[in-house]
Formats: structure tokens, sequence, C-alpha cells
């Protein structure tokens, strides 16, 4: 050690020489006869000294010389490896696994190897053993497996999700109290783990020896899971239905044709009352809290915060599609007169709904890995030093390529991964990306038509006196035709966030040339530099404004330009072409 006298060295028994990682002094005291298999007062030996501390090349010393690798040792009769695994030192892990340890060995604990991993949380450890072998529902000595020690004792979500990704049963039950991962979960309140077993398929009645569901855990201990696990009963239909009504609520399919349905009515009995004939806007105004009551009432029992999130984004954006076409061909299309203004309706349109169904459709990029290549790669990634949560995902299990990221919404890691997107119901990846901005462009074009079109009806289609003029004029226009002033009202609203969407994506993609993902969590990535408040000043994936552009589209212009053609789903590697690049830790040849 550099602070330490060396003088002083030659003063200390093996045991501190071992315990600070002095070779010379330890190889000194072996030679002049210490035996390697010692034990000292407390039953420990020189092997978990240097586990325990990570001293590798004295590990190496002492087996080589015939040190005991499974000898068990201290209070809790522990092998060396239990020790290095407490202390999370992934490097003698695979030394003393590939020396012969037993990772199924158990402490006076009744722990074994992966027990303990999980327990303190190091969860390359955990994905390595499994990867090496050793069983992801091993039984400790009460019976309980890795995942409920994970969902019990471990606040992270990472253990977990790497158990549930290497296929550990959600459903197994312990064998002192018959609790499964939920029940253990309920029980310490792990709120980060519920929803990660939930959508594992965990059984939601499973009973414990006193009879107890997870949800009667629950009940006495966490407000927030018993709410969320009653939610869950009543998307899943789980709890007896007493009426018709409830069964109808159970129903997933029905409670998201419901969602578009409010949402296409919504829109329209908006319209369709300011349209009414009546004058009173007394008994118009009377009418729209009506509605909205019962808009209010009907989402309030059948639409789950499920659906207000993932599909009534989807809802509203074809739901404005549907009644803007309608008004086009009922409204405006007589006072189009320019061709050019035909031409644009339908060049717009052909492309939006193109673009809209290929951002929807297309994959993203997800990657995958057969099961057999994600442990050879977690095991070679653990034996060259490179396996690091930075490196791989710890819900695929794959060893992440370059601006790649796991997308908690679909639960998939995605190519060069830019955001979700609840407006095309899909994430935004590699390869949707640029229909994506396609599609962004054409919504925008239609809707500027759109409010185009509305101008040229207030023109020539509404019989306004011509002796109006100013403030008068325009409202006498819009008392013509209040539908038109709402869809025109919704189109302005759409155009605004399309347009301020397009802008960002544009200057991100061809400006800064970086993802959104990138953009927004520079600061977590080695290889962007950030200012003092984690924004981002320079990215290596930056070409200029020019190159930018055409590998974006991979446009090549007749040769004139030279796109990059990476495929980001296997890149794992910097390119020679990205320059100034602060490399992380390399991660090859996988
Ligand atoms: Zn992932």
């Amino acid at each position: 050690m550099s602070f330490c006298n060396p003088e002083d060295h030659r003063s200390w028994d093996i045991v501190k020489a071992t315990q600070y990682g002095i070779v010379a002094r330890c190889k000194a005291l072996i030679e002049a006869g210490y035996d390697v298999r010692t034990h000292d007062s407390d039953n420990i030996t020189l092997l978990h000294w240097a586990a325990i501390n990570n001293r590798l090349e004295l590990a190496r010393y002492y087996i080589s010389l015939g040190a005991v690798v499974d000898v068990l040792g201290g209070d809790l009769m522990a092998t060396p490896l239990h020790w290095a695994i407490r202390e999370g030192h992934l490097g003698m892990v695979v030394l003393l696994i590939q020396a012969g340890a037993d990772p199924c060995l158990r402490d006076a604990e009744g722990c074994a190897a992966i027990h303990v991993a999980v327990q303190c949380a190091h969860t390359p450890i955990v994905a390595y053993l499994i990867a090496k072998g050793t069983d992801p529902d091993l039984h400790d000595a009460n019976g309980k497996t890795p995942l409920m020690w994970a969902t019990w004792r471990t606040f992270s979500v990472d253990p977990t999700r790497t158990l549930l990704s290497m296929y550990a049963s959600v459903n197994m039950k312990d064998m002192v109290q018959h609790n499964t991962p939920l029940h253990w979960a309920c029980m310490s309140q792990n709120t980060n783990v519920i929803m990660l077993l939930v959508q594992a398929g965990a059984d939601l009645d499973a009973k414990n020896d006193k009879g107890e569901t997870p949800l009667d855990i629950a009940r006495i201990k966490n407000v927030w899971i018993t709410s969320r696990l009653q939610m869950i009963r009543r998307e899943r239909g789980l709890d007896t239905q007493t009426n018709f009504f409830q069964t109808l609520v159970s129903n997933k399919t029905f409670r998201q044709r419901t969602t578009f349905v409010v949402t296409f009515f919504s829109m329209f009995c908006v319209g369709f009352i300011l349209e009414l004939s009546t004058p009173s806007w007394l008994s118009k105004m009377i009418l729209c809290i009506f509605c909205y009551l019962l808009v209010h009432g009907i989402s309030a029992f059948l639409i789950t915060q499920n659906e207000t999130m993932f599909i009534l984004p989807l809802a509203i954006s074809i739901a404005t599609k549907f009644w803007v076409y309608c008004t086009a061909f009922f409204y405006y299309w007589p006072y189009i007169y320019a061709p050019i203004g035909v031409i644009c309706f339908f060049l717009f349109s052909t492309g939006m709904w193109y673009f809209f169904y290929k951002s929807i459709k297309t994959n993203p990029g997800i990657i995958t890995m057969a099961e057999d290549q994600k442990k050879g790669a977690i095991v070679h990634l653990a034996e060259t030093d490179g396996l690091k949560l930075g490196n791989i995902c710890s819900s695929c299990l794959i060893i992440k390529p370059l601006r790649s990221k796991h997308c908690s919404v679909t639960n998939r890691c995605v190519a060069k991964f830019d955001h979700y997107c609840p407006w095309v119901f899909n994430t935004i990846g590699a390869e949707n990306h640029p229909y994506f901005i396609g599609y962004l462009v054409c919504l925008l074009g239609i809707l500027s038509w759109h409010i185009y079109a509305a101008f040229q009806f207030w023109q020539y289609g509404t019989p306004v006196s011509t002796d109006l003029v100013g403030f008068e004029r325009i409202w006498s226009i819009m008392k013509y035709s209040p539908w038109v002033v709402w869809i025109f009202l919704n189109c302005v609203f759409h155009s605004t966030w399309v347009c301020v969407l397009l802008v960002c994506q544009l200057y991100q993609i061809i400006w800064l040339g970086v993802t959104t993902n990138e953009r927004m969590n520079a600061g977590r990535y080695h290889h962007f530099h950030t200012s003092q408040h984690g924004n981002l000043e320079t990215s290596p994936f930056n070409r200029g404004v020019v190159a930018n552009f055409a590998d974006f589209f991979q446009i090549e212009l007749c040769g004139m330009l030279k796109p990059l053609k990476i495929d980001w789903k296997s890149k794992m590697e910097f390119l020679p072409e990205y320059k100034n690049v602060t490399i992380r830790k390399s991660h090859d040849h996988i």
C-alpha cells in the first residue's frame, strides 16, 4: 500500500499483510513455512481474507499452493465465495468459481451464494451465477428462493428484474410460511417490485399458511399497495362480479373501446351543442355541463389510469383526425378553389396516414438475444471485467448496444432509443424514427391546410353582410358556424404542439446529433460532455449539420453525401468517424 511505510510490512503478520494485499510480505511468510490451509483463532483462512478484500493476486497464489477453495469459516461458517459476494467483488467471484468453488454451499444461515448476492443487491453477480448454471429457484435452508429474498430485502428493482428475466418462478412458496414473492414484497412494503411481480404473472389469490393473500397483508401494511392490487384485481376481473356493470368494468377490451367512444363523443358533443340553432347561450352552457358530467361519470367508473395513459392519446389523435376530415368534406371542400390547395390536401393526407401507420406498426429496433447467447455474453463480460449494470440491461439481460435504452413502457430494449410516444402507441427508435419525423411534418402540413381551409370557408362560404367590419364581422362569422370554430381551435391547438415537437426533434437530430433520451439524460453517459448543470454540450455523434441530416434520413444525393450505415441493434463501439470521443469502458467481441 502506497500510504504505508515499506519498513512497517516486515513486522506484519500474514493476516494483516493479506488484508492489505502486501504480496511480497505474504510470500516471504509462506516461504518461511506458513501453511495456507491454516485456520486462525476465528476459524478463518487466508483465502477468506484475500476474498473479502479483493486481493486477486494473493488469492491466485494461495489457491496455487493448495488453499481449500470451499473452506468454511467465520461466525457464519461461510466460504470465501460468500465473503467475496458480500462485498460485491465480481472479479474475485469469477476467480473462485473458475478455481472450482461450489456456489450451492450454504452458510450457517442456510444461504447459498446467490441468496447472499441478492440480499446485498449485487445484480451483476446474480446474473453471473445464474449464467454459470446456478438454479434461479435454488432454495435456502428455509425454502426461500432468491426472488423471495429480492422482494423482501432489496428495495432496488434490479435483482428482481434480473431474476424474472432469468425465469425465476414468481409463484413458488417458501417452506415455512408458504409465502410467495408477492407476499414477501407486501410484507416489507417493497413498492418498487410489486408491479414487476404482477406483470410477470404473480398469483393474486395465492394463500400462505395463515390463509392470507398478498392483498390481506397489504391491507395491514400499506395503502398504496392495497389500492394497486385492488385495481389490478378489478382489471383482471378477479373479484366476484355481483352485477352486469361490474362485469363490464372488469373487461379490458370494453374499457379500451369505451375510451375511444367517449373521446369521439366528447369532441362531437361540444361542436354539436355550440352549433344548435337555439339562440340561448344559457341552454347551450347547461347542455355542455350536462355532457361534461356524463363523460366525467363514465370516465370515473370505466376508464382506469392505464387507459388514460396509454389509450386516451391515441383516441384523441384518431378522433381529431376523424372530425377534422368530416368538417373538411362537409364544410370546406366547395371553397378550395386553388389547385395547389387540392394538391396539398392529397399530398399531406396520404403522407400523414402512411407515416402514421408506419410509426405505429414498424418495430422500433427491439433488441433480442437467444438465451444461451445472453448467458455466454454475461460470462464473457464478467471474465473480462466488463460486467457492470451500465453495460447490461437488468431487465432484458442483454449487452446494451451503443445508444440503446430499455423502454419502461414496452419493457423492451430499443436500439437508438428516442422516446415512447403515446400518440402513436409505440416507442420511437432507430427503425421508425424517420417515419415519425415524416408523420410530424405531414401532420403539421395537413393541420395547416385545415386552418387555411377554415379561412377559405369564412371568406367565401359565410353569408355575412359586407357592412360589418372589425370585431362585429368576426363575431357574426363565428356565429354562422360554431362547429367550424371548434374544429379550427382544435387544429390550432394540435398544430402548436406538433410544431414545437417537430422543431425540437429536428434541432436534436440535425443540429446536436443526439436523441431525445441522450439530450435529457446526457449526464448518465460517459461519452457526452455536459455542463455543470448536466446539460448537453457536445455529442460524439454530431458530425455536422449536413452529415447528421444525411445519416438520419440515409440520403446520398447521387453520391454527394456519404451517410454512415450503422446497425444500431448491434453497434457496441465508436467508429473512427466520430471524433473527440471520451470512450466509455469497452465491451467488445460480443
Ligand atoms: Zn432491456
